[in-house]
């Protein structure tokens, strides 16, 4: 049996399973007392429901249901397709732990060092944008920059475009409200 000293501790470690057995969750409740999740495809019998202890702020794992009965060739299909979902969640975990903006070549290291996932550039600034708005609300200033990210990436190396990218991240964080 699972125990976790938080809801965000036990996201954490569901997602780290849902990572490494190369599927997704589908969050199908989730309140202050109790956080339920079955498997991306509505018909497999995997399962998960824990609760909030009463008095204490331990979370404990009531059901797991680890089998899948949905197919490996979904599977693999669900999780290309999912990566966004994955990675926008994985970010959220680290900004709120970390408290301050990612760099764009962090994410990208982190994904394929830790999870094996090979993240293209833009599809790493798109997450990243959502998560950060997420956290740190909108900032209209970056969105105006992305295509001149997206021109400098055709033509100047990966490190120049880094340079760049920081300093508008830097900006864009001082702006955001809050
Ligand atoms: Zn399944």
């Amino acid at each position: 049996m699972w125990m976790l000293e938080s809801k965000k501790g036990l996201k954490r470690v569901l997602l780290t399973y849902t990572l490494k057995e190369n599927f997704e969750i589908r969050v199908t409740r989730s309140c202050m007392t109790s956080y339920e999740a079955g498997c991306k495809d509505p018909e497999c019998k995997f399962q998960i429901c824990t609760v909030k202890m009463e008095g204490g702020n331990y979370w404990i794992v009531q059901i797991f249901e680890e089998d899948h009965n949905c197919t490996i060739d979904d599977l693999h299909n669900r999780y290309r397709q999912a990566s966004t979902w994955f990675i926008g969640e994985i970010l959220s975990l680290k900004l709120a732990v970390s408290g301050q903006s990612l760099k764009l070549k962090e994410i990208m290291t982190d994904m394929q060092m830790e999870h094996g996932l090979d993240l293209l550039y833009t599809k790493a600034w798109r997450v990243k944008e959502l998560v950060e708005n997420n956290i740190f609300g909108p900032s209209d200033l970056s969105y105006q920059l992305l295509p001149a990210y997206c021109y400098q990436l055709k033509d100047m190396n990966l490190g120049s475009v880094k340079q760049n990218l920081s300093t508008s991240v830097l900006i864009s964080t001082e702006q955001a409200p809050g």
